[in-house]
């Protein structure tokens, strides 16, 4: 026995949240009679349950407090101790919220499979790339959002975080069948890469099997939660490559084009020259919306190109064995379901590299060499590789069986032959088709990603 700081006794007979990896943080709140355990998951999650009996937490363990238990014996003080943890596991599975977007969120394990939605999960486009899509969710919210991301996100209504060991061993799967040679594992996605808790261990575990077949880890991140102590974890870690996006330099307009009000540019190139200056290769990642940031879109590329003339990169890219370009700009383009700055300009991308071109030409008179134009697939040496097998056909009317909501209404996800697919068209409460098995016509296939309504 120990005692509370009042003086109760408390039984050791404790429920000790440190055993479980998955819980970062248990707060409890008492009102009355009730207690509240807030309960913290891998970090951007959390989930909270009630409890009618009178307990303590200390250094993250919970004692159930003695005056409440006398009459009990030992075999119900199990019972009550397996009750709760019973409790929490179902609120983890039903009652899951990401602390950044405050959405609902299904944390992803066997038996749904990782191969069919672009929310979550592994993607193969048939090339040496995979993309690994850890969770859904954007801690900003940029007003261009292909995806609608972010808090303010006016379609989005679940987010997805897939458990770390389960997408390590359907990732190998995946390399094990495209053959382990120069395999690039892309942490990308609907979201903010870095909001992946533990990262360091995802990226550590992809790098372990990557570097057998000479291959990389590299991933895209806006920056915002990206710290000293976690580039040092990453690059502990393996980390190739780094994309970052920067899309003006000014402190105003890089605020408008986050979307938020706590983007702090200061931070982000501080962040990118902390990179610079480790063994990750910083590809400097602009965004130009033209008629929105045009002159900032080129003062990020004049930043980019001083970083590298302080410190020059010497980091050789295992696929290609040559040094990385230090700048991947991109042009903005409007999507369907995305969000879009009635100012900017819609443009061809032969005017785009005409005006990379023309940026390369002025930099050389200057005496700087630096590649502007070069596709980044060919840059980091992608190629052509063997590609998952669709199990399904265009247009073919399968029977696929409800099993999560879907990211945005009127939408739910259904799983058959190892594939998940984004069920639309679906009228219903996503309740009452749970674990139903519904009639779908599949009208997408492309690179294993499915799309299917209901018929
Ligand atoms: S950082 Fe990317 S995912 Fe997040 S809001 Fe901006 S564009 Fe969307």
């Amino acid at each position: 026995m120990s005692s509370d700081t009042n003086g109760n006794n408390i039984n050791n007979n404790s429920i000790d949240f440190n055993e479980f990896k998955m819980i970062t943080n248990v707060e409890l709140i008492k009102n009355e009679n009730k207690n509240q355990l807030i309960i913290e998951i891998n970090k951007n999650y959390e989930t909270s349950i009630t409890l009618d009996y009178d307990v303590q937490l200390k250094d993250g363990k919970l004692f159930l407090v003695d005056d409440s238990l006398k009459k009990i014996n030992r075999n119900r003080l199990e019972s009550i101790k397996s009750g709760i943890l019973n409790l929490i596991s179902i609120n983890i599975s039903q009652n899951l919220i990401n602390k950044t977007t405050k959405r609902k969120t299904y944390y992803i394990h066997p038996p749904i499979p990782l191969i069919g939605h672009t929310a979550f999960g592994l993607i193969d486009r048939g090339t040496n790339i995979i993309q690994v899509r850890g969770l859904s969710g954007c801690n900003i919210n940029c007003p261009f959002c292909s995806v609608d991301e972010g808090r303010y996100s006016k379609t989005r209504k679940n987010d997805y975080y897939v458990d770390l060991d389960y997408l390590i061993d359907e990732y190998k799967k995946i390399v094990e069948f495209k053959g382990n040679k120069h395999i690039e594992a892309h942490l990308d996605g609907q979201g903010e890469p870095s909001l992946y808790y533990p990262l360091p261990d995802l990226v550590q575990k992809l790098n372990e099997i990557n570097k057998k077949g000479k291959g990389i880890v590299s991933m895209q991140s806006n920056g915002m939660n990206l710290t000293y102590k976690l580039i040092d974890e990453l690059e502990e870690a393996g980390l190739h490559r780094m994309n970052l996006s920067i899309n003006a330099i000014d402190e105003k307009m890089s605020r408008m084009l986050s979307g938020s009000r706590d983007y702090d540019i200061e931070h982000i190139l501080d962040i990118a020259e902390y990179v610079k200056n480790s063994k990750i290769h910083l590809l400097i990642a602009p965004l130009l919306l033209p008629n929105v940031n045009d002159e900032e879109f080129k003062k990020v590329i004049d930043f980019a190109v001083q970083l590298e003339q302080k410190n020059p990169q010497n980091i050789i890219n295992p696929i290609t064995n040559k040094k990385n370009p230090i700048v991947g700009a991109q042009l903005c383009l409007t999507y369907q379901f995305g969000r879009k700055i009635k100012k900017m300009k819609v443009w061809k991308f032969k005017k785009f590299y005409d005006l990379l071109k023309y940026y390369e030409n002025e930099y050389k008179k200057k005496g700087i060499d630096v590649q502007l134009d070069t596709p980044l697939s060919k840059a980091f040496g992608n190629h052509r590789r063997k590609k998952l097998p669709s199990p399904f056909k265009l247009n073919e009317i399968i029977r696929a069986k409800v099993v999560l909501d879907g990211r945005v209404n009127g939408e739910v996800i259904g799983v058959a032959k190892d594939r998940v697919i984004q069920i639309i068209n679906v009228h219903q409460n996503y309740e009452k088709l749970m674990g139903k098995s519904v009639k779908v016509k599949i009208l997408r296939t492309k690179d294993n990603v499915f799309v299917g309504a209901l018929v």
